[in-house]
């Protein structure tokens, strides 16, 4: 089978340690089984993004050494397959519309409870049957798993995650209803939201590896969840380990110290950056 991996950076900030660990894990693994590796541009998010950003990840990520195929995906330019897989979402009676803004969200609940899609969602605009422009459109995950068999057939999906050494994770219905809940599958703002956008197009890039970070770990259950509705196929995962900084915390976009750019500025070499995130002179 080819071997197919991919990095999708949102152009949103300058790629950090974390994102050059991510990628060269990645192009690391493609090079070593003869595969491919793609490189995707996660720019849905109009509000966010900029320009200089994706210039900047094409220039970092060719001096780190990497090189893909092209022309590359940029997910603003294939907003029509998002929409389709939302209609399909929609047709078989899944989804419906929300008008909540965050704070709303907030008051709703005494206590606001996050989970991998951010704030869950208490269920106001569920049955409200909203339409008009510019609200956004969640899956109701009660319907979702009703569809898919019941809870105990939806305790029978799983992921492979190669980075654990309990290799097969199985999804659990009782805790994608209490700890994702509704989750949005396009911003009112956006017309699409990261989970949606990301498994549709990882099946369209027919991608067969995912390397991303730990902290996506919880989300790919929400994706495990719409790749069994939309009856798209499942990549082996290897959520790695997150590069922190020296109060080990996670390296945002924010944090420009980190940023790749700066360190090609201050003189250091790819290899350094290898040496830096513990990948050595591979
Ligand atoms: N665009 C996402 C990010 O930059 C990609 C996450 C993923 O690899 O699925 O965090």
């Amino acid at each position: 089978m080819a071997h197919i991996e991919r990095f999708a950076p949102s152009p949103t900030g300058y790629l950090h340690l974390g994102h050059a660990f991510s990628a060269l894990t990645a192009w690391d693994q493609a090079q070593a089984l003869g595969g491919t590796f793609l490189l995707r541009i996660e720019d849905n998010d109009h509000t966010r993004v900029r320009p200089e950003y994706e210039q900047a990840i094409y220039d970092d990520l060719h001096w780190l050494g990497l090189d893909w195929p092209k022309p590359v995906l940029r997910q603003s330019d294939n907003m029509e397959a998002y929409q389709t897989a939302l209609t399909f979402l929609n047709a078989l009676g899944l989804t419906y519309a929300c008008e909540c803004t965050r704070s709303d969200i907030k008051q709703a609940q005494s206590l606001p409870i996050y989970g991998p899609d951010g704030l869950i969602y208490p269920g106001t605009c569920r049955d409200k049957k909203l339409t008009g422009n510019n609200i956004s459109i969640r899956l109701n995950m009660a319907k979702a798993v009703a569809h898919l068999g019941g809870s105990a057939r939806v305790n029978k999906l799983s992921f492979i995650d190669r980075n654990t050494g309990k290799n097969e994770h199985f999804l659990n219905a009782d805790q994608l209803l209490s700890g994702c809940g509704d989750i949005v599958l396009a911003r009112g703002d956006i017309g699409t939201a990261y989970h949606l956008a990301v498994v549709v197009d990882d099946a369209a890039q027919n991608v067969t590896h995912i390397t991303r970070g730990k902290d996506l770990f919880e989300a790919t259950r929400i994706h495990r969840v719409l790749q069994a509705l939309l009856g798209l196929p499942t990549p082996i995962y290897c959520h790695h380990r997150l590069i922190v900084d020296e109060n080990g915390k996670r390296l945002a976009k924010r944090d420009d110290s980190r940023a790749i750019r700066k360190y090609r500025e201050d003189g250091v070499t790819p290899r350094e950056i290898r040496e830096m995130v513990g990948l050595g002179d591979e």
